[in-house]
């Protein structure tokens, strides 16, 4: 299994594609689609199945034109459903947490509200998307609508008793280089948010 990270758009989006049995799974396709057709036809891979992290816009911007074009639906937890800017029938709910698999790997989904309802951290043997839940020494905003801070310290609590050698892929790397890369072990010693939800969650409250 191979990761690969395309950085794109405005906000530095992270759309990931796991490659694996030269079949590729998608993490929030988004922003420049021709970018991401260009770049699986490089390497010979056919896109089995799409997943999303949460159904805000910036990691679903015209991600309708890749479903279209290779007949997929994009997996959406069914809490965010509400808000989900995409049609309808390019969309497959479903309750996290779930299992699937797909190009013979196995994809535990995590459900981490917080940031939205329905956000879901996307964990593949000791690789895990987590979108916007946790970031690269910080974690998702909570003061958009539907989101809620009791949730994301929950979220964040679970995350922190992961394995430390657990590697993550996350939602943005809001402009530095290698940004979106991790492991549970070093947001530990460095991340001020997870580092409090392991040792003290209830401090967490006045932080978020
Ligand atoms: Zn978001």
């Amino acid at each position: 299994m191979k990761v690969y990270t395309l950085l794109l758009g405005p906000m530095f989006n992270c759309t990931y594609v796991i490659e694996n049995q030269e079949q590729a799974i998608l993490i929030d396709p988004s922003w420049d689609i021709p970018a991401i057709c260009n770049f699986l036809e490089n390497k010979k891979l056919k896109p089995i199945a799409v997943f999303f992290t949460h159904a805000h816009q910036d990691h679903m911007t015209d991600a309708d034109k890749f479903l279209q074009k290779y007949d997929l639906k994009g997996y959406l937890e069914e809490k965010d459903e509400a808000f989900c800017s995409l049609p309808i029938n390019l969309i497959s709910t479903y309750k996290a947490p779930k299992k699937f698999e797909f190009a013979g790997l196995n994809i535990d989904i995590l459900l981490t509200p917080g940031h939205t309802r329905g956000s879901v951290c996307i964990k593949i043997g000791n690789i895990i998307f987590t979108g916007d839940t946790l970031f690269v020494n910080s974690v998702g905003r909570t003061d958009l609508p539907g989101a809620n801070a009791e949730s994301l310290i929950k979220s964040l609590v679970m995350l922190s008793e992961l394995p430390g050698d657990t590697i993550i892929y996350s939602g943005h790397s809001y402009g530095r280089e290698e940004g979106f890369k991790s492991t549970i072990g070093q947001e530990l010693s460095t991340n001020p948010y997870l580092k409090m939800a392991k040792e003290n969650p209830k401090l967490l409250e006045d932080m978020l």
